[in-house]
């Protein structure tokens, strides 16, 4: 039987995975199964600059169609699979099709997150996810007289911003006591708190959602646990995403809020791989991570084609990710988590990175509005190189030296 590559997902990691099969010279059939009905597309302008209409919804899409004619890789819309039988190997779509496979790759990638709260289904409450989710913010925001984003993380950070510049009003709900919380330290939340305020947008902290109330079967208000009751006609929840690991888990591979695979994408089923937001990463400690991000997709994606071809190739790359507001971009290398000490490198107002120390071992740089020392950073953390501290403060000295 000729080989035959299944993959589920045709997000950012489903077409690294088909991409990468065919750079490893994979010779066999590729089938490349999208939910969606569209060809394989970046989320990260969705929350950026598509929302602010500064993009065409046609740049969106990360490959044409000639890309997969010419490696022959057989793209289909609107493919959805319901199951997959291990021991035939074979996966069941939505239509009642059949697609027996060699190896199969899963990149199902994340859903968001909704409250199990009253009112989460009213009109006017969004998510933000997809295409057709963004189009609908999109056709609300310029209308809205009272938007409420429920979540201070990055997406709901990057609506309200969006919001802000068309000048409707925003007003951002927040749990915790700080912005973006799980991914910052305090500083950098402090930053973006303090940006915020300055374009007009309303921040409330220590605030817990307990209902969405309705008028008509549309959001009228948010109704927090001290009873406070702020008008909103358009809600934006803003508040994580879910891993879509039910088909994984109902065929048997072990899953811990996402698919687990190890550093080569592997699965414990030996013929399965995934890749992407669909995952946590066991690390070699044995700690899980989970990871969602462009990066994370495709450095993933590329060692899950590797394994699929029989090669090991370990994804070991620092993370990295960025996130735009206003006109501020906040790019951040490595995990800054357990870190003891930071050293600030100040180049401007608005302008600055801090590096992350454990001991004397750089772990993460978050850089605003510094992309060349993002870069720098990346490449200093990939290569192990931990600056000195005193060089890193004077933001005169030259880091680029140490990687020569
Ligand atoms: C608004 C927004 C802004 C973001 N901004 C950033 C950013 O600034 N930087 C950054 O690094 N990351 C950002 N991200 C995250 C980034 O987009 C994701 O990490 C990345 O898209 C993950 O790719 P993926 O292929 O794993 O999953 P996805 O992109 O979610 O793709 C998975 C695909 O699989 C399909 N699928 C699911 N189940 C099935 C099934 N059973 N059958 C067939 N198909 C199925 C889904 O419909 C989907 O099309 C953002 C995400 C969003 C939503």
């Amino acid at each position: 039987m000729s080989e035959k590559i299944v993959i589920v997902g045709a997000g950012q990691a489903g077409l690294q995975i088909a991409e990468s099969l065919r750079a490893e010279a994979f010779a066999g059939d590729i089938v490349l199964l999208a939910g969606e009905n569209f060809p394989p597309y970046q989320r990260p302008p969705l929350s950026k600059a598509w929302l602010q209409g500064e993009v065409a919804e046609q740049r969106l899409f990360l490959r044409g169609a000639d890309f997969f004619a010419a490696r022959n890789i057989d793209l289909r819309l609107g493919a959805h699979v319901t199951a997959i039988d291990r021991a035939s190997k074979t996966v069941i779509l939505a239509d009642g099709s059949v697609e027996n496979y060699s190896g199969l790759a899963l990149a199902t990638g994340a859903r968001a997150r909704r409250p199990a709260i009253a009112g989460a289904d009213l009109a006017g409450v969004c998510v933000l996810r997809d295409i057709e989710d963004a189009r609908s913010i999109a056709h609300r925001l310029p209308l809205a007289e009272n938007i409420v984003v429920i979540g201070g993380g990055f997406i709901g950070l990057e609506v309200a911003a969006a919001a802000r510049k068309k000048g409707r009003p925003v007003k951002v709900v927040e749990t915790l006591d700080r912005l973006m919380a799980r991914a910052v330290t305090p500083k950098i939340s402090t930053f973006f708190a303090d940006l915020h305020r300055a374009h007009g947008a309303e921040l409330l902290f220590s605030t817990q959602v307990t209902a969405l109330e309705g008028r008509d079967g549309r959001v009228a208000a948010v109704i927090t646990a001290e009873d406070q009751k702020i008008p909103a006609d358009l809600v934006i929840l803003g508040i994580g995403a879910i891993a879509n690991d039910e088909l994984a888990a109902a065929a048997g591979l072990e899953v811990s809020r996402g698919i687990v695979v190890d550093s080569y994408g592997g699965t414990s089923d030996s013929a399965i791989v995934a890749a992407g937001d669909c995952t946590v990463w066991r690390r070699d400690d044995g700690k899980l991570l989970r990871l969602e991000s462009v990066q994370n997709a495709v450095e993933q994606g590329k060692a899950a084609a590797a394994s699929l071809t029989g090669r090991k190739k370990p994804f070991v790359a620092a993370p990295w990710f960025w996130s735009d507001q206003y006109d501020v971009k906040l790019q951040m290398a490595g995990l800054s988590e357990g870190f003891d000490g930071f050293v600030e490198r100040v180049s401007g107002e608005s302008a600055f990175s801090l590096f992350y120390y454990r001991g004397e071992k750089l772990i993460a740089v978050d850089s605003v509005n510094r992309p060349g020392e993002h870069l720098l950073a990346r490449k200093l953390l990939d290569a192990g190189i931990s600056p000195d501290k005193a060089q890193v403060a004077d933001a005169a000295g030259d880091l680029r030296g140490l990687l020569r």
